[in-house]
């Protein structure tokens, strides 16, 4: 074992996280879902989002035989809800095609869906005591520092020598113990801004303290400007129900339940193609603009909300949409700045 694991593992004795919800009678099915929520996401929100899944879904076979709808709709509010649909493809494909048992072997854990090398690593190493190594958001910041690898971790060579020193210091033995031990320390001691160096069990091995320079590693990705697109979300209500309409399953918000989509303010062509009548539309307004966030731009949107007198004859016959009630809310997938709106609707609601 290399003295900077012997240490990372008699910190993890003392100080290490033991009491996280997936850490309890633990199976691969917990740690895959966890580490899945873990992904872009930290602990203290994960954790009611992970006690309402494993609730609701308490074994890979119940999420294989749920309905996507409510797989999306537990992860309301999480974001990047690819994960949420690579999920429920990858329990399909354990509870079909490996009898409810995760392969062990780390190529074909790691060939499924949504499972990258470092969570296949994660789950094997955590619940099989398969000594793979782990390169998480938080471990790459730890070797990144402690072995002064400059660059970006999301360019390839940059990546592989993380891969290669992570590797050096994953011992045979406790590999459960020390890759939650870094994680833990990149979450708690080698933190982003403001590394808390003192305490840290590792200092003397960190090439980052010795140079005052910590905070310059890992090297942050190049900045893009991100651009921003515009759209407008026709709110249609009737008598304390609107209309939603599911998304396709690819891009944004993709298989997420959400208001009818408009290119620009002009929501006549909108009205004609839905058949709604003048006579049929009480009021109009547009409701406050507000900007969400995706990775690569910001989506500024206007909600129009228009109360009928009756429901349109057109959309009663779709089958991509329904009516959402307002008091008694279905249980669906919803897209972040959806749930605000209808959260706040009540005070447009006339
Ligand atoms: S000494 Fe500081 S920068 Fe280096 S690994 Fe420890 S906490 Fe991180």
């Amino acid at each position: 074992m290399t003295p900077f694991a012997n240490k990372i593992l008699n910190w993890y004795q003392q100080y290490g996280r033991k009491h996280l919800p997936w850490q309890q009678q633990k199976t691969a099915y917990k740690v895959w879902l966890s580490e899945i929520m873990l992904q872009q996401t930290q602990v203290a929100t994960v954790i009611p989002y992970f006690e309402r899944f494993i609730t609701q879904f308490p074994d890979v076979d119940s999420l294989a035989n749920a309905h996507i709808d409510e797989v999306l709709h537990l992860w309301t509010g999480l974001g990047y809800y690819a994960r949420a649909r690579n999920l429920h493809k990858t329990a399909h494909i354990i509870a079909n095609q490996y009898h409810g048992e995760f392969p062990l072997e780390i190529t074909e854990l790691n060939a499924l869906p949504g499972i990258g090398r470092s969570t296949a690593a994660a789950i094997l190493s955590s619940v099989f005591k398969q000594p793979h190594a782990i390169l998480d958001g938080n471990v790459k910041r730890v070797l990144a520092r402690c072995n002064a690898i400059a660059g970006w971790p999301g360019k390839k060579s940059v990546e592989n020598q993380l891969w290669s020193v992570a590797t050096e210091h994953t011992p045979q033995q406790n590999v459960d113990d020390y890759n939650q031990a870094m994680m833990d320390m990149g979450a708690m001691v080698c933190t982003r801004s403001k590394p808390k160096c003192s305490l840290c069990p590792v200092a003397e091995h960190c090439i980052a303290l010795k140079q005052q320079a910590q905070t310059d590693y890992p090297t942050k990705k190049p900045r893009k400007e991100k651009p921003t697109k515009e759209t407008w979300l026709v709110i249609l209500h009737y008598q304390g129900e609107v209309w939603l309409e599911q998304r396709p399953a690819v891009g944004i918000w993709g298989g997420l339940h959400c208001f009818p989509e408009q290119p620009s303010a002009d929501i006549a062509p909108f009205l004609q193609q839905y058949q709604c009548s003048e006579t049929e539309i009480r009021q109009g307004k547009t409701l406050i603009s507000f900007k969400h966030t995706f990775s690569h731009y910001h989506l500024h949107i206007t909600p129009v909300l228009i109360n009928l007198t009756q429901r349109p004859s057109l959309i009663m016959e779709q089958s991509q949409g329904l009516w959402y009630n307002l008091s008694q809310p279905q249980k669906l997938g919803l897209a972040a700045p959806v749930k605000n709106l209808l959260a706040n609707l009540k005070y447009d609601l006339t």
